[in-house]
């Protein structure tokens, strides 16, 4: 079988500890997933089930590159997340069943055109241009969970320039990561390759063109990056 042009690469992340790839597929976030970062967006925590939207698995930047602050946009903002990346996948999983699809962890970004997705929630259209351009989502290495087992606490945190902007812990994360997949898995086929940002802690705000990012999460690791 012959395409009729070159396919567009694989997207892919790095392992740490290995020099295999791997390869993504999907890439799902939830959104208010934090209390606190709920009540800064003016909903109420309590009452909302999950909700999800997706990026495009080539908006993933990996580490050690820049992120270009995008077109289109005077509001960019940083959530920094949890990123639970899958080995195996499936339908109607049970939350006990959920981790064991986890392959590993990253520290991971959901940059955000914040003006776009204001103007999109307002006239009730989709978000994906506020969430899902080129290079929104930088993310670290994954950690296997072979190696660190399963994060369900520890700090939470990113810091621009030195000065800490968002803090928060995993523990505070109102649907955990089992729930997270078996309540995403009723609604899509999960797969190997599927990435899920698990929503971010209070405190996002806005970049500029020379900052430095520095996120962090406890167990996971580090993810740095300049924006040009
Ligand atoms: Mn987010």
């Amino acid at each position: 079988m012959k395409y009729v042009f070159s396919p567009e690469a694989q997207s892919t992340l790095p392992i740490r500890g290995t020099d295999e790839l791997f390869p993504v597929n999907r890439v799902y976030c939830i959104g208010r997933n934090y209390a606190a970062h709920a009540i800064e967006m003016g909903h109420d925590p309590d009452k909302e089930p999950p909700f999800f939207f997706q990026k495009n698995p080539d908006n993933l930047l990996p580490e050690g590159k820049d992120f270009p602050y995008p077109p289109m946009t005077s509001d960019v903002h940083h959530e920094i997340e949890l990123a639970v990346a899958l080995k195996s996948g499936g339908s109607n999983l049970s939350a006990g069943d959920a981790l064991d699809c986890v392959f590993g962890y990253a520290v991971s970004l959901d940059m955000t055109r914040r003006d776009l997705q204001g103007q999109m929630k307002k006239m009730g259209r989709p978000w994906e241009i506020g969430k899902a351009f080129e290079h929104s989502a930088p993310c670290s290495a994954l950690v296997p969970a072979s190696d660190i087992g399963h994060p369900s606490e520890g700090e939470i945190w990113l810091k621009i320039n030195g000065a800490t902007q968002q803090e928060g812990d995993l523990n505070q994360l109102i649907w955990k990561i089992p729930e997270m997949i078996s309540y995403l898995s009723d609604y899509f086929s999960l797969h190997p390759g599927d990435v899920i940002l698990t929503g971010t802690p209070a405190g996002v705000g806005p970049v500029e063109k020379g900052d430095n990012l520095h996120g962090h999460i406890a167990g996971v690791g580090d993810l740095h990056v300049k924006v040009v």
